[in-house]
């Protein structure tokens, strides 16, 4: 027997599994609309999921849970091993916010994409906001307030 009740064993699959079938979600909308990229470029901060160069525009499509989406349902913290998984996502938080400031000194457009967006009820608005974001881009701007997609993740003080 481990520590992890039933619920927490359910919720961590659910995290390792989706991530990678949304990721290809949001490739799959964005190749239908004409839009061609690269994906998981290891030349960029981060490697990106997604790279579109045409639009100087980078996406990453982040777990709520791993990045720690703020304000989300979905970013709480396990209650077992406590430090060691604020320690963790801590650091996650500390390097994407890294990536994000070198991707934007290089003038790229970053949006983030939290999974929780890409539910059944959000997904047809948060794709059709991606793509107004993606054409309407100001390069080295992200998180400002044309940008529908906050890049932020949760503080840990
Ligand atoms: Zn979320």
């Amino acid at each position: 027997m481990d520590n992890h009740t039933e619920s927490q064993r359910k919720l961590n699959m659910s995290h390792i599994r989706s991530s990678s079938k949304s990721e290809e979600i949001v490739r799959h909308f964005l190749f239908s609309k004409g839009f061609r990229y690269r994906k998981n470029d290891k030349r960029y901060a981060g490697k990106p999921d997604i790279v579109l160069p045409k639009y100087k525009t980078i996406i990453f499509i982040n777990g709520c849970f791993w990045h720690q989406h703020n304000g989300c349902k979905g970013a709480t913290i396990p209650k077992t091993n406590v430090s060691y998984w604020e320690n963790k996502l801590r650091n996650n938080c500390i390097r994407d916010k890294a990536n994000i400031d070198i991707l934007n000194k290089q003038k790229w457009n970053v949006i983030v994409i939290w999974e929780c967006m890409l539910s059944h009820k959000k997904i047809e608005e948060t794709l059709n906001n991606l793509i107004l974001d993606i054409i309407n881009s100001f390069p080295g701007v992200t998180n400002n307030e044309n940008n529908r997609f906050t890049t932020e993740c949760a503080n840990f003080n």
